[in-house]
């Protein structure tokens, strides 16, 4: 079955000793904008963990970790969440997440509502209030409609299809997606600050520095976009030549 195409990766776990073998298809691997794929396995012995790995285009590991003592959590149904909103909707609820820090959620059916909600104060934690029914959020969403934020939602789809694909139980694919978004939520706080406090404009290796090599460099556009939405005046202070100023924003 394999083609030559495809990349086969052997890695072995940390935490249980697993063996995996990881088979990666080329063209997928060097189509991939950051041109580093992460993918997270999925390990239940003795207790659910899971072992990420970042993969580049020559098929060598750039950084693997572990994510592991999360809850094991009853009741959040991903495949339900996913089944009733879709996955596109869900990108983009993530999205407008990152952007606003209160928001009040809506939808035909109140039990999903809820689930979603669920789902989402597990994943940003205390960052970001859900609160339903509430007059005074900045945002109202319906969940089966979600609006398409003005920035590119590339690697929130990925990260969210990838784990999707390679995670079975709910608890790992929300501890997944929250090591994830606490992460974007941390630095979008450090870069704005940054941006705040230099009087320089900063670099792609400004930013990088200041990321302590924590972001791929389409995260970091994907953060600074996500300022832009907030509100900061990205634009004037930021100097990434290697970008279109108009697909990056
Ligand atoms: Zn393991």
């Amino acid at each position: 079955m394999l083609s030559s195409q495809a990349l086969v990766i052997k890695i072995k776990c940390t935490i249980c000793s697993a063996e995996n073998e990881i088979c990666i298809d080329r063209v997928e691997l060097e189509s991939e904008p950051s041109g580093v794929v992460r993918i997270p396995i999925e390990h239940f012995i003795p207790q659910p963990h899971l072992l990420v790995i970042d993969i580049d285009a020559h098929g060598t590991i750039r950084g693997a970790y572990i994510i592991k003592d999360y809850p094991l959590l009853e009741g959040v149904l991903m495949g339900e969440i996913l089944d009733t909103i879709g996955i596109s909707n869900l990108s983009k609820l993530l999205a407008w997440l990152l952007v606003y820090d209160e928001v009040d959620l809506y939808g035909r059916n109140p039990d999903v509502t809820k689930l979603i909600s669920t789902f989402l104060s597990h994943v940003f934690g205390n960052a970001r209030k859900i609160s339903l029914g509430k007059e005074k959020a900045r945002v109202r969403l319906d969940v089966s409609n979600i609006p398409e934020p003005e920035f590119s939602l590339s690697v929130i789809n990925r990260r969210l299809q990838s784990a999707v694909k390679n995670i079975k139980s709910s608890s790992s694919l929300i501890a997944f997606l929250k090591n994830e978004f606490e992460r974007y939520v941390t630095y979008i706080n450090v870069f704005e600050e940054a941006l705040k406090s230099t009087k320089r404009r900063l670099t792609m290796d400004d930013f990088i520095r200041i990321s302590e090599g924590k972001l791929q460099r389409d995260e970091i556009k994907l953060i600074l976009a996500v300022l832009k939405a907030r509100g900061i005046d990205v634009s004037r202070k930021v100097e990434i030549p290697e970008f279109k100023i108009a697909e990056l924003f």
